[in-house]
């Protein structure tokens, strides 16, 4: 599989960063995790045919993960009528926010033929000929509201993305599994917590590659650079428009 962060920066867009936006090429099929960007001019820039998007996955209900659904999702309703995704939200109020927008600045409903909104619980696994998906609960948003990490694997790779966590990591919702397996690549926020927060996690990591995005404030850059040849696992900086294959 191929992921592009088209969007890698944190809750703010800067000159050079849309907010979290990854898609992940598998097959013949594109899936997006979290749409902070804009998901149509994207695909336009980059070629990309738009009838190959087949599931746009988030990781929470911020705006900064989940704006660029409304715009890709008015247009799949009214203009890409041939096509169809399906929309995977962790709450249901954000879902229906998102169609009740969709309703009142376009007029119509959304198709529900064509485009599936389903709000997903933590049990939710996503698989098809491509991939598959599964969720990690964690404590971003406090026990009120969900979040989630998200697993991606794909003809034997696996990629783990943190999804926002907890300010200060004080719930200690880092990723179990890391521990525990060879993870190919993980995909780690860095606005709620500092490197410090993460050491005792990082020295138990066993990933082969460790990528920070979503990094604020500009400093921690600097804090990532400082420990990047610390590890067996290389230690990376997201930009917008890098790739990993897998
Ligand atoms: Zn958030």
């Amino acid at each position: 599989m191929k992921i592009t962060f088209l969007g890698t920066s944190h809750g703010v867009p800067s000159a050079e960063r849309h907010c979290s936006c990854a898609m992940i090429e598998a097959g013949d099929a594109i899936y997006f995790i979290d749409a902070g960007a804009s998901i149509i001019e994207e695909l336009l820039k980059r070629g990309k045919d738009i009838d190959k998007v087949r599931c746009l996955f988030t990781t929470h209900g911020h705006g900064d993960h989940i704006y660029g659904i409304i715009q890709f999702t008015d247009l799949i309703n009214w203009y890409y009528t041939d096509y169809s995704i399906n929309v995977y939200f962790t709450e249901q109020s954000v879902s229906d926010a998102v169609n009740n927008l969709i309703l009142a600045t376009s007029g119509s409903k959304v198709k529900e033929s064509r485009i599936k909104f389903i709000t997903v619980d933590k049990d939710f696994v996503y698989e098809d000929e491509n991939i598959r998906l599964s969720l990690i609960p964690n404590m971003h948003l406090g026990t009120a509201r969900p979040s989630y990490g998200l697993l991606v694997e794909s003809d034997g790779k696996k990629i783990l993305f943190s999804g926002d966590l907890s300010r200060g990591l004080k719930e200690k919702d880092f990723p179990a599994i890391l521990a525990e397996e060879s993870i190919d690549a993980f995909v780690c926020e860095l606005a709620h917590f500092g490197i410090s927060d993460m050491l005792p996690y990082l020295d138990t990591c066993k990933a082969k590659s460790v990528y920070f995005t979503h990094v604020a404030p500009d400093s921690k850059f600097e804090d990532i650079k400082a420990i990047s040849n610390d590890y067996s696992f290389s230690v990376n900086i997201l930009s917008d428009s890098d790739e990993i294959e897998l």
